[in-house]
């Protein structure tokens, strides 16, 4: 299924004749002979993708039905600016992208600082925000927040600053990536056979669902397990590592920068006890404020999804003295929970083919 139609041959299509549509790849070579079959047959209906189309896309990056703003819908959130090579958690958008969608977005709306959005009022307010503190906010996004001069709120997890450990989903990503093929990983209920890029990307998947609900210890024992059974090192790669507290200070003394609490260790903050919780939130907000020299009140939930926070989360982050507190899903929609349910877009990178704007593309785009 290509663009929700189903890829037929010419011939299969004149069977069916059911009108459904067809899309058809090909190359320059034997463009002309074809088109030349589909005049023969009077077939109309087909749409060419040619230079020129390809142009009018790049010129259309309707970023606003991409990113799927809208009244209720006004957060963004990004996670890393670089060009990642496989990015598999898909968390990277390129540097060119970014600045793209920034110009765009300046264009269009009025990009105000997470603690100016007024809900329910503007409706052209928006406001930016990245998770977990990545290196590369500092060294790619910083510069072109700065030379835009939009406000962004960066949530940063402390629990790798200094230090040139990796957030736990990359490192898995790095045992199993590095893992020579055939080798077999042993979770409880069945056996993963790793066997090339996909099959290794799938086994990453299943291994993040897997010991996402762990807490911090069962994760570090499964992790260490792991290696064993895998008989990786895992080495730390320098561009997936946390930013330090120098540039921590540095991303806070940009005008254009607030500094937000995500946590030490970046474990979904449900499968932890009360006390865990309140240790995540208080310690993080009490390493980031000491670092940067002053108090903090943005806090966002580790994956922030529906199941990932609940009403003791609110309530210890509210105690902790967080004042703006974002979500990604949004648990509660009513009451009085409701302004720390807040629930953002995940921006995804459109890759080469940020084309994927155009209408004809966008209903492939998972935004
Ligand atoms: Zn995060």
């Amino acid at each position: 299924m290509v663009l929700n139609k189903k890829v037929m041959s010419i011939d299969e299509t004149l069977i069916k004749g059911d009108g459904a549509g067809v899309l058809i790849c090909v190359n320059n070579k034997v463009r002309q002979e074809l088109i030349n079959k589909l005049v023969a047959l009077r077939w109309d209906d087909y749409l060419e993708i040619d230079d020129e189309l390809i142009n009018e896309m790049d010129n259309c990056i309707d970023y606003e039905k991409v990113a799927g703003l809208n009244r209720n819908n006004r957060v963004l959130l990004y996670h890393r600016v670089f060009n990642l090579q496989n990015d598999i958690w898909r968390l990277a958008v390129s540097p060119e992208e970014f600045e793209r969608q920034i110009v765009y977005l300046k264009k269009h709306y009025d990009i105000v600082p997470l603690d100016e959005l007024e809900f329910g009022g503007h409706d052209n307010q928006i406001a930016i925000t990245f998770d977990d503190g990545y290196i590369d906010n500092y060294i790619y996004a910083l510069p072109i927040i700065e030379k835009y001069q939009v406000p962004v709120t960066i949530f940063v997890a402390t629990g790798n600053i200094g230090t040139e450990c990796e957030f736990w989903w990359d490192e898995i990503e790095g045992l199993i990536s590095n893992t020579e093929d055939n080798k077999e990983i042993h979770l409880e209920d069945y056996v993963l056979t790793l066997n090339g890029f996909e099959n290794k990307k799938r086994a990453c998947y299943l291994v993040r669902e897997k010991i996402l609900t762990l807490d911090y210890k069962q994760r570090r024992k499964f992790i260490s397990a792991l290696k064993e059974e895998l008989r990786v090192e895992g080495e730390s790669r320098a561009q997936n590592r946390t930013v330090d507290a120098d540039e921590l200070r540095q991303l806070d003394r940009s005008n254009w920068v607030t500094i937000g609490g995500h946590t030490v260790t970046h474990t979904r903050l449900t499968s932890q006890t009360e006390a865990e919780q309140r240790w995540e939130i208080f310690e993080s907000k009490r390493i980031l404020e000491k670092i940067i020299g002053h108090q903090i009140f943005c806090f966002s939930y580790p994956f922030g999804g529906v199941d990932d926070y609940d009403e003791t989360t609110i309530e210890l982050a509210l105690e902790a003295g967080y004042k703006n507190i974002i979500a990604v899903g949004q648990r509660y929609k009513l009451g009085t929970q409701a302004k720390y349910c807040v629930p953002r877009i995940v921006v995804q990178n459109t890759g080469e083919d940020h084309r994927k704007g155009h209408p004809m593309m966008k209903s492939l785009f998972i935004g």
